[in-house]
């Protein structure tokens, strides 16, 4: 029989993946398997020491780390303090990479995120994350859509 050792659960902080924690986190205790919570954070187009001085965006990276560690450390507390068997990641680059990458290098059974992210410029830029992981993930993916 197939089971699920430990599930990734990919979360943007957006409303679609909020939605999908409650399958990922129903999921990981029906199962009793160990939850990797990744979000990733963007990668700037790499323009460091061009227009201005590399310092800047040290500078600016530092703090967007430290906003993304807390916004992980916030939902973390808010929603698995009864669930002891996670771990969160943040993590930097291009986000279906990242989240593949992980899961191949964590030998993950499953990965759980929403079919929408957040809205905006993002989208139209990188394209659908959602389809991309569904595309070169090498383990099963559950894809959660937003009630209608
Ligand atoms: P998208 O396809 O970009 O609209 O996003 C769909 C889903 O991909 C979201 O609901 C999240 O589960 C996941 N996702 C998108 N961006 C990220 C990110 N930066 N870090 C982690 N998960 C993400």
């Amino acid at each position: 029989m197939k089971t699920f050792k430990t599930i990734l659960f990919a979360h943007d902080f957006s409303e679609g993946s909020d939605n999908a924690f409650d399958y990922a986190f129903s999921m990981a205790k029906c199962f009793s398997a160990k939850l990797l919570l990744v979000h990733v954070i963007n990668e700037p187009v790499d323009l460091r020491g061009f227009y201005v001085p590399h310092i800047s965006f040290e500078n600016l990276e530092k703090e967007i780390a430290d906003g993304a560690e807390k916004m992980m450390d916030r939902f973390c507390s808010e929603n698995l303090a009864d669930f002891p068997n996670y771990e969160k990641l943040v993590l930097t680059g291009i986000p279906y990479e990242e989240i593949v990458n992980k899961a191949n290098e964590s030998a993950v059974d499953l990965i759980v995120m929403g079919t929408h992210g957040r809205k905006g410029v993002d989208h139209i830029l990188f394209g659908s994350t959602a389809e991309r992981v569904v595309r070169n993930a090498t383990c099963p993916v559950m894809t959660v859509r937003l009630p209608v």
